[in-house]
């Protein structure tokens, strides 16, 4: 199951993809958390992402395209993955194309008002990477991770200025990806117009489509 979860950010790739790793037992591989755990590394690559990831730019694909390739080489991709963040440009798409081949790929449609509220609210676990609402999916007890007991924060690249530059790099560079993949015949679409909807209930339809494209194969 090689599985491409695309959507605008605050689609929800995030919260899905972690409920999939969980259910499917294949990893969720998201480039913005590899980008962050490099900023949080402090190490000279981390210092020059963290340009790109706090102004809502995007890292330039050779970079993230090097980042990606191996981890997809590490033994846990054998049996299939979700990718989450990846790719966002066609030349990225392309790149995918060479490493391997996609089964499915997940496009996520969102009301630009659901996507503003979900930035707006999100809070994420420091120590786990696990995604909260303060209005939809909120934590037991305030600002601490329901899973790891880890301390919530907000994201720096979920502020508003930062928020809309966001949402106009991702119709720039990669909506396109929506056509690039139509055209192959890999996409379906999955709408989330509900904004307080239980993940599970949008994980359960994911999963039926997943099976229902592998089992194709
Ligand atoms: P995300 O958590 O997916 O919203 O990613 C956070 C930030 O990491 C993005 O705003 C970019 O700066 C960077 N990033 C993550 N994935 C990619 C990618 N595939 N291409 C370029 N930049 C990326």
């Amino acid at each position: 199951m090689r599985v491409v979860l695309l959507g605008p950010p605050g689609a929800g790739k995030g919260t899905y993809a972690s409920r999939l790793k969980r259910r499917l037992g294949i990893p969720h591989i998201s480039t913005g958390d590899m980008v962050r755990d490099e900023i949080k590394a402090e190490t000279e690559l981390g210092r020059t992402l963290k340009e790109y990831a706090d102004e809502g730019r995007l890292v330039p694909d050779e970079i993230i395209i090097n980042l990606l390739r191996r981890r997809l080489e590490e033994p846990d991709c054998k049996g299939g993955f979700i990718l989450d963040g990846f790719p966002r440009t066609i030349p990225q798409a392309e790149a995918l194309d060479k490493i391997t081949e996609i089964d499915v790929v997940i496009n996520l449609n969102v009301p630009d008002d659901v996507i503003v509220q979900r930035l707006s609210n999100r809070l994420v676990c420091r120590r786990c990477g696990a995604i909260y609402n303060r209005l939809t999916l909120k934590p037991k007890r305030d600002m601490i991770c329901d899973i790891c007991g880890g301390e919530l924060y907000t994201r720096e690249d979920d502020k508003p200025e930062v928020i809309r530059e966001r949402l106009r790099v991702y119709r720039e560079r990669t909506q396109p990806l929506i056509d690039y993949y139509r055209r192959r015949g890999v996409l379906r679409d999955v709408h989330c117009n509900d904004p307080t909807i239980d993940p599970e209930i949008v994980v359960d339809e994911i999963i039926s489509i997943i099976k229902r494209e592998t089992e194709k194969t």
